[in-house]
């Protein structure tokens, strides 16, 4: 965006490869392509800057898959429900499973409607801003301070919360306590209710879509959006520090020695520690040790199959969904989410199975299929085993991934017919391998900082953040560790372009 508004822009990736957690690879075997990583784009389809950019990067090639079948939850009794982006659809078949869970459904979502406005330009746009703060005023006079104060105090919900007192169905509130997890939360987490219901109105809305080809091709299409718009691209560059004259950010140096200048700003997308612990290091902030007590969140376990043939799922109806969790209830969300949070290896991993074949044949040879199996509950530093049977030291070994992995394969074969006869070859990423990948993965954190709202909306990074600004006049500091957050929105990016003239 700011290339395209004339600026001379300079982007410096210190890996080999641009697209940070964006990254499609054939990791199993030949002609198989998996997202290691990021697969998902429903946050930056229902972003403000696809809304910009969309148009320019299908020009450039990216181009999105969709299912009518976004997400569904499989419980290990067998039962499942599958989840539509057809609202009427929905309320009936929760009705189905039990009567007056649609019509609390159609409430909850016809609620989120009638916030939405308001609710997306806090989620997402600049609060701290005096376009931010007029917003507040507007809503407060809308609806009373007193109304004002209510929205917000219901916002704080957590899932459990929401889900215990709305919905009777096991099977309903199964099917959206693991999506918090994707939020970095957890279902006693305050907020996580208020995510919850966003997470099941962008699906409905807009569905879990992955790019043709994998994440890999949205990067590519930024790639040569950037370099048609006169952007130069550094690979291999990593920068290690900031250059600063009179406070002023003046440009920076590599590891290598190279300095770039910068005439306007420095921006950089890193996690706090490194921000200020390395590139500001010799200088004296107060953000230095708010850096120092940033926390990070869980870790993240990925696991990637190349199949011999399409998985076939024992329960009906699987076969097009985009992502299903493999979940019994809150209570097995929770359970998961809590060992991970305490260092232990969960008993029963909460888990994600993605299908991307099933919605972009270009994955994978003719009839065969790919599975991303994500597990969002996974310690940074490993204090043992909640199961009492995988020898554990406190990092993660080969032999702990691997026998990690081998808990996840006994349950996908639980539920898919004949798994191992079919599944050809698997890779497993620990969250160390994660970090290893992207330094700004701190641990395996792949949210950028733990989602807590104490370091969420006003407060992230840090307490005293104001609008991506740092101590730094014209160094400015975007990234899922700042607001808006983790996912593939580009939000913090694009509103900071906007504010500086894009
Ligand atoms: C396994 C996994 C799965 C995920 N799945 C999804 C999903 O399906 N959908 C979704 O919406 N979100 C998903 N997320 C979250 C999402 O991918 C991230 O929140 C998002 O990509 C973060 O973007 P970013 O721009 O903040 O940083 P990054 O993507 O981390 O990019 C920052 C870049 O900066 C580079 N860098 C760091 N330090 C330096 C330096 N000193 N010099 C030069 N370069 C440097 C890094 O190498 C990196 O390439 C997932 C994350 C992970 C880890």
């Amino acid at each position: 965006m700011l290339a395209g508004k004339g600026d001379t822009v300079s982007l410096l990736e210190r890996e080999d490869r641009l697209g940070g957690c964006m990254f499609t690879d054939e990791i199993t075997l030949p002609g198989y392509k998996h997202d290691v990583m990021a697969a998902t784009f429903v946050l930056f389809l229902t972003s403000p800057a696809f809304a910009e950019l969309g148009d320019d990067l299908s020009r450039h090639g990216l181009e999105f898959c969709h299912t009518p079948h976004p997400t569904a939850v499989l419980r290990r009794d067998g039962s499942r429900l599958v989840f539509s982006m057809d609202r009427k659809a929905n309320a009936a078949s929760f009705d189905a499973i039990c009567q007056g869970d649609g019509i609390r459904y159609l409430a909850d979502m016809g609620e989120l409607e009638s916030n939405a406005e308001f609710l997306f330009s806090v989620l997402g746009g600049e609060i701290r801003s005096a376009k931010g703060w007029r917003g507040f005023a507007k809503e407060a006079f809308r609806r009373s301070v007193k109304g004002l104060s209510a929205w917000a105090g219901n916002s704080l919900v957590p899932a459990r919360g929401w889900l215990e007192t709305t919905y009777s169905s096991e099977l309903v509130q199964a099917l959206w306590a693991p999506w918090v997890l994707h939020a970095g939360l957890t279902p006693e987490s305050t907020f996580s209710g208020q995510m919850g219901k966003v997470i099941a109105f962008a699906l409905e809305a807009a569905g879990a879509p992955v790019a043709r080809g994998g994440a890999g091709s949205a990067v590519r299409a930024f790639k040569s959006l950037i370099t048609e718009r006169g952007g130069k691209i550094f690979t291999g560059a990593d920068v290690e520090s900031v250059r600063v004259k009179r406070g002023r950010a003046t440009g920076v140096e590599t590891v290598c020695g190279k300095e770039f200048n910068a005439s306007k700003s420095v921006i950089c997308s890193l996690a706090p520690g490194q921000l200020y612990g390395r590139l500001l290091k010799g200088h004296s902030f107060n953000e230095h040790a708010m850096a120092s007590a940033f926390r990070h969140g869980r870790g993240n376990f990925q696991l990637h199959y190349a199949l011999d043939a399409h998985p076939e799922w024992k329960a009906d109806g699987l076969r097009k969904v985009a992502l299903i969790h493999l979940a019994d209830s809150i209570d097995s969300v929770s359970k998961s989410s809590n060992e991970a949070e305490r260092g232990m290896l969960p008993e029963t991993p909460t888990i994600c199975v993605g299908q991307p074949h099933s919605l972009d044949a270009s994955r994978c040879p003719e009839g065969k299929a790919v599975l991303w199996v994500q597990v969002p509950d996974a310690p940074r530093i490993i204090k043992g085993d909640s199961a009492g049977q995988i020898e554990t030291e406190a990092m993660w070994t080969a032999e702990t991934k691997e026998a990690f992995a081998d808990r996840i394969e006994m349950l996908l074969s639980d539920h898919i017919k004949d798994f191992r006869g079919i599944a050809l070859a698997r890779r497993a990423y620990s969250p160390a391998d994660l970090e290893s990948l992207n330094v700004n993965l701190v641990g395996g954190d792949p949210y950028g900082g733990s989602c807590t709202v104490d370091q969420s909306l006003f407060w992230r990074p840090f307490s005293n953040s104001s609008e991506a600004t740092t101590p730094v006049r014209k160094l400015f500091h975007i990234g899922s560790s700042t607001h808006p957050g983790p996912g593939l929105s580009g939000g913090s990016g694009y509103n900071l372009a906007k504010r500086l003239g894009a």
